[in-house]
């Protein structure tokens, strides 16, 4: 993309949170893909509104990442920008009334902590999600018997024409995976949650176990991008490809997990295109084995 037009974006954002030519697999728990144009990294409301702003006067492309950990980035990369809502927009205050509110990249970990020191209890089960409060609030992220949607109060967005809303849990469409963040290109700026007075240690006791349970089942040791696959209804993914055959099946440096075969894992110098042919691949022997279609769970972005 035209290198002199990107160069102005240092005149509506601090040229400190501007990184240019980014190798995104710096950005994604895969560890895969090619550069971004441009990578900025907001610190406020302001930043994130100028930057749509000047992306859309230019007619230049946009996308929204978090933490990186449900993204597969094309090994040519992306051209455009890239805004990083992560820790540089994080900040987060616990209300008097079991309430915590959260900036939009603060890490669902460092949420689950704050609740435990303030004895409040609901956020355990995404204590050990590797992701932005913002991006699973988009994802409607999930985890033993939890939904993100359980736990909020209302959510603080801005539209792709510039306005900033406030919509409470019951406008905000949830579904398996989904929101209405996806369906309206929102962004989600704030989140407020909700949660319930609860014992310290019951809380601490609980997300130990949970982090354990995660160590012991998933490949933790490998990139990934958590489960590849949504969970097809009444089945399970990762049991329909073991049962395929296809545990520890592998693409150059892609391989299905054989740990959980859920879980497409990066060897090492696994790249997009080998990931990409890998799920294929999968989904075309899972069809073929039990004429049931898996979806991605994982977004692809970029050019493959
Ligand atoms: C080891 C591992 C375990 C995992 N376990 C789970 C699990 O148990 N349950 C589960 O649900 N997921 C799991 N995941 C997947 C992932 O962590 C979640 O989907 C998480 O919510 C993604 O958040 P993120 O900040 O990394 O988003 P990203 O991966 O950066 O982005 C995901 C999507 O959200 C959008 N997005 C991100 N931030 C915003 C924002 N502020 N506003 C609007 N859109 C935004 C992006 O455009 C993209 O479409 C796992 C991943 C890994 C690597």
């Amino acid at each position: 993309m035209e290198g002199d037009i990107l160069g102005n974006i240092r005149e509506v954002i601090n040229p400190e949170q501007v990184f240019f030519e980014e190798p995104m697999k710096n950005h994604t728990s895969f560890r895969v893909g090619g550069t971004a144009d441009v990578l900025v990294k907001p610190t406020c409301i302001t930043d994130i509104e100028a930057v749509i702003g000047w992306c859309e006067e230019q007619s230049i492309p946009y996308y929204i990442i978090g933490n990186g950990s449900n993204l597969l980035v094309g090994d040519n990369g992306i051209r455009g920008v890239v805004i990083q809502i992560g820790t540089d927009f994080s900040e987060i205050e616990v209300g008097e009334d079991n309430t915590i509110w959260v900036q939009a990249g603060c890490m669902l970990g460092k949420v689950a902590n704050v609740a435990l020191e303030h004895g409040l209890t609901g956020m355990e089960f995404a204590s050990g999600i590797p992701g932005t409060i913002g991006g699973a609030v988009m994802m409607n992220a999930g985890a033993y018997g939890g939904e993100i949607k359980d736990i909020i109060e209302c959510v603080t967005l801005l539209s792709p024409d510039g306005e900033v809303l406030i919509l409470p849990q019951d406008q905000m469409e949830f579904g398996y995976r989904e929101s209405i963040v996806s369906k309206k290109n929102y962004i989600v700026l704030e989140v407020k949650l909700r949660l319930e007075p609860g014992d310290v240690d019951s809380i601490a006791s609980r997300m130990k176990e949970l982090n354990a349970a995660r160590r012991e089942k998933q490949p933790l040791e490998f990139p990934s991008a958590g489960s590849t696959f949504k969970r097809p209804e009444g089945y399970f993914a990762g049991k329909l490809i073991m049962e395929a055959g296809l545990a520890g099946y592998r693409v150059g440096d892609a391989q299905v997990s054989e740990k959980h075969c859920g879980f497409v894992i990066n060897r090492g110098n696994a790249t997009a295109k080998e990931i990409l042919t890998l799920m294929n691949d999968v989904v075309n022997r899972v069809e073929e084995q039990f004429k049931v279609t898996l979806e991605p769970e994982v977004r692809k972005i970029g050019e493959f």
